[in-house]
């Protein structure tokens, strides 16, 4: 069966903590509430993509155990093909973040049955793979698997949008097939660094442009656009055919075939920026599968991701596919 979006990536139930502050070693809390909601990069970029009207696919794993259901529920519900969710023995992957009052948070991921999409999983989902237009990978299962799957995509002519995220040390080889690689700020630094180490480069020498290849941030805490552009640029440098710098409240940059462009960030009322980036992912791919450019898709992928950030938690944010958008 065809597809517009298939994401092999991974499944998550997140279960979110409300503390006063957070515990010292060895001390004991009461913590103010306590919820679980589906989550997982791979599972939320996946919903958001359906929720743009893409016919989506998920190849990824989930454990035998009570958390399957909850991580999966919402996906069935918007009509993701699941075919490609394994059940393997164990827990499926648990992330616990704790949110004290004064917005610090600490995060806990136990890739529980992530840790099992093995490149042979990602094989055998290759008829999958190649069946769709855009495939959508990020760094939460083993990068052996993500590069698995960029491979088996590019050699089919599937268009690969590889998210780093968390940031890792994918060989350049592998980013090479994005097109495109889509990072935030600080991922962009850090694999710009990595790729230019294993090139042999100094990881400090600057792109072509004369401004810095580090983030500079504003007042606001956020990276500039000339700053983030400088990054794509250096990531350009290495041979990666398309590159997307999201810089959260300021938008994103990019460059591809279309040149270099900015998307300036949309000013709305922020109440949790929480799967933000993967809501701006698959929407990305969800238009990059009805023949979009990158310019434009990032146009709407910027504002898919200004409406989640309105709302609270990841899925739970993500808009459906009538409603307005910002
Ligand atoms: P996260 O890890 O929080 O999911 P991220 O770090 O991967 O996100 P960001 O660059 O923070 O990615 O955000 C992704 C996109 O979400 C941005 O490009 C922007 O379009 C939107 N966004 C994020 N924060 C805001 C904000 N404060 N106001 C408006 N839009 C935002």
């Amino acid at each position: 069966m065809t597809s517009d979006v298939v994401v092999v990536g991974s499944v998550n139930v997140d279960l979110l903590l409300t503390v006063d502050r957070h515990p010292t070693p060895g001390e004991t809390l009461l913590g103010g509430s306590g919820a679980q909601s589906a989550g997982g990069k791979g599972a939320n970029q996946a919903l958001a993509a359906a929720r743009r009207g893409a016919s989506t696919g998920l190849v990824g794993a989930v454990g035998d155990d009570a958390g399957a259901a909850v991580a999966l529920a919402r996906l069935t519900a918007a009509g993701v093909d699941l075919g490609g969710v394994a059940t393997v023995p164990g827990p499926t992957g648990l992330a616990v973040v704790t949110l004290a009052r004064d917005g610090e948070n600490t995060i806990v991921v136990v890739p529980g049955a992530n840790a099992a999409v093995s490149p042979a999983v990602v094989e055998a989902a290759a008829g999958t793979i190649t069946a769709a237009r855009v495939c959508v990978l990020q760094a939460e299962i083993p990068l052996a698997s993500a590069t698995a799957a960029a491979r088996i995509a590019a050699a089919a002519g599937v268009r690969v949008v590889l998210n780093v995220a968390p940031a890792a040390a994918l060989p350049l080889a592998t980013l090479r097939l994005a097109d495109p690689l889509v990072v935030n700020e600080h991922e962009a630094a850090l694999v710009l660094g990595w790729a230019r180490e294993a090139e042999g480069l100094s990881a400090g020498e600057p792109p072509s442009s004369p401004s810095s290849s580090s983030p500079s941030p504003t007042e606001g805490g956020e990276v500039t656009p000339e700053a983030g552009l400088d990054l794509a640029r250096g990531l350009r440098e290495l041979g990666i055919p398309g590159v997307v710098v999201t810089l959260g409240g300021a938008g994103a940059v990019g460059i591809s075939s279309d040149g270099e462009w900015t998307v300036p960030g949309l000013r709305v009322a922020v109440v949790d920026t929480t799967g933000a980036g993967d809501a701006f992912v698959g929407a990305l791919a969800a238009s990059l599968a009805r023949g979009a450019g990158l310019h434009e898709a990032a146009r709407d992928a910027t504002r898919v991701a200004a409406h989640a950030v309105q709302r609270l938690g990841a899925q739970d944010s993500y808009p459906e596919k009538d409603e307005p958008l910002p």
